[in-house]
């Protein structure tokens, strides 16, 4: 939802919409601030992490981040890696979820969908 709000530009008192000219100091200049609100996008983001009592470290965790680190003759460029880890049910089917991207190509190399409780790691 995109919801406009109106200041002087003078004083950057808060107007509202039909007001023409400012009531604090009569200047006729107003702007309008564009805000954007119910919806958080975040480009690039690292991690997202939510914490509840009773877990150990988080709940759940989204992560999306690029990495180096991956075998560098496979991978010249670095992979990004896209996973979410939902502690809450263990044993649904996507609870745990990861997506390997080859930075170069493009390419998915990886790409899963388990239960948590299945997951092994795979170094
Ligand atoms: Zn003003």
């Amino acid at each position: 939802m995109v919801l406009d709000r109106y200041f002087c530009q003078k004083c950057v008192k808060e107007l509202t919409k039909n007001q023409r000219s400012c009531p604090n100091c009569g200047c006729d200049n107003i702007f309008v601030k564009k805000n954007l609100k119910g919806v958080l996008t975040l480009k690039g983001f690292r991690r997202i992490r939510e914490k509840s009592a009773g877990f150990k470290k988080f709940v759940i965790e989204i992560l999306k981040e690029w990495q180096s680190n991956k075998d560098k003759k496979k991978y010249p460029k670095g992979v990004n890696i896209y996973r979410v880890i939902n502690k809450k049910d263990p044993t649904k089917d996507d609870s745990y979820q990861e997506r390997i991207v080859d930075e170069k190509t493009g390419k998915i190399c990886r790409d899963i969908k388990e239960p948590l409780n299945k997951h092994r790691k795979i170094s």
